[in-house]
């Protein structure tokens, strides 16, 4: 048997802050006339991002590649998400108008993209 099996609820949640696992957003609306993603957080706090900061920020495989290469990425500014996905407890899939749907957009990273520069 295994000794180490726990219950949810022993789970610890130390490494929460560490890790940067923010809990995940109340309220995710995608206005696709607007081509904006608003997400609600737990605290209140509401965050904005458009479609154009997101597909900038895809870190998908293709566009790692063509950042480490220091290729130039040509983006349409008119560049939208179709739909989007949860992925797991972690954050969200989206699938851009352009084809790019494999980066992944940990919680942690929206918000960080959603704060003023
Ligand atoms: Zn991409």
């Amino acid at each position: 048997m295994n000794a180490f099996t726990a219950s949810n609820h022993d789970a610890t949640t130390h490494i929460a802050q560490s890790q940067r696992l923010i809990d995940p957003p109340l309220e995710i609306r995608l206005r696709k006339a607007q081509r904006m993603l608003e997400l609600t957080w737990p605290d209140g706090a509401q965050s904005r991002i458009s479609c154009l900061t997101l597909r900038r920020a895809c870190a998908c495989s293709n566009c790692q590649r063509l950042q480490q290469t220091g290729a130039l990425t040509l983006i349409d500014a008119e560049v939208g998400v179709n739909r989007l996905e949860l992925s797991g407890i972690s954050g969200l899939q989206l699938y851009f108008s352009d084809g790019h749907f494999r980066g992944l957009y940990p919680w942690a990273y929206l918000r960080d993209l959603g704060d003023p520069a």
